[in-house]
């Protein structure tokens, strides 16, 4: 008995280092991988301080006319445009990508990248855990009820109805105070739409100028929006705690906000002369 646990033993252990062994390639090859693609990927010539001046920046695109797939490829839509602007002013290049709007603030955090431009709201939940650039957008809440709807016109009618919602949104977290309501939470804000256009869901709790859009270019069809804004919020740029980078992007910001490419990039997606904006979101 006693040598049969011994024999084990040694095979445990025989087997321990050799999986040991095993790992640390594992680990080395991984270590040299990367690195090794890095360096094809950059351009020639390319010293590290260049590769630095570029900055990933998360985005959810599949929220127009902020961000949404161009059909080309690449992404578009006024924070795409907004960012770029930026980086143009900041002496900074975007590389965007795509990540689900509720993993974007976990990213942040884990830095895996360096920037987010999502239509985000500045919120002071959000603040705790991530940084964010002057406010550079001036949005709401609005309810979205089917066309034929009389009875939703505001927040207090909503108690005890369906309500749909993308998942991570303020949206959700006024959907989430409503009481007696049902909350069905989706991936993005169309497949939210989508289901109250199916007749699935009594409203939806959306950001305004999304919502409107999806009615006006004609990508949900028979509902409306109903009553007012549910509430006032201000769109910001994202960065982990501490970034250096909140600077270069806030200055970058404000070169576009005096010289006219921001009321450009407004005009281009909105058909209008943009609203004043305060230097600070107002934060409860
Ligand atoms: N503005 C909303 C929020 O910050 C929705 C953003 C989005 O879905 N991209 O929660």
């Amino acid at each position: 008995m006693k040598l049969v646990t011994r024999m084990f033993k040694f095979t445990r252990s025989q087997f321990l280092r050799q999986f040991a062994i095993g790992l640390i390639c594992v680990f080395m090859i991984a270590a040299c991988g990367p690195s090794g693609e890095e360096a094809t990927e950059t351009t020639e010539g390319a010293s590290p301080e260049t590769t630095a001046t570029t900055l990933t920046v998360a985005t959810e695109p599949a929220f127009p006319p902020f961000e949404s797939q161009a059909e080309g490829g690449g992404y578009e839509g006024f924070d795409i445009d907004l960012m770029n602007a930026i980086g143009e002013a900041a002496g900074f290049t975007v590389e965007f990508q795509s990540l689900p709007f509720d993993g974007i603030i976990p990213a942040l955090q884990a830095g895996t990248v360096d920037a987010a431009i999502s239509a985000m709201t500045i919120t002071a939940e959000r603040s705790q855990t991530v940084d964010f650039s002057r406010p550079y957008f001036k949005a709401g809440l609005a309810i979205a009820v089917p066309e034929a709807n009389t009875d939703i016109t505001s927040l207090e009618d909503l108690e005890s109805k369906r309500i749909a919602v993308q998942i991570g949104t303020t949206g959700a977290d006024q959907a989430a105070e409503i009481s007696g309501a049902t909350v069905s939470t989706f991936d993005s804000a169309p497949l939210a739409l989508q289901e109250l256009a199916n007749g699935n869901a009594d409203a939806v709790i959306n950001d305004a100028p999304v919502t409107l859009y999806a009615i006006q270019s004609g990508n949900i069809s028979d509902i409306k929006v109903v009553g007012e804004l549910v509430t006032e919020e201000f769109y910001g740029i994202a960065l982990p705690k501490g970034s250096p980078n909140l600077e270069t992007i806030n200055s970058g910001l404000a070169t576009i906000l005096e010289d006219g490419t921001y009321d450009e990039i407004y005009q281009k997606w909105f058909g209008d002369d943009p609203p004043e904006l305060p230097e600070e979101a107002p934060l409860e």
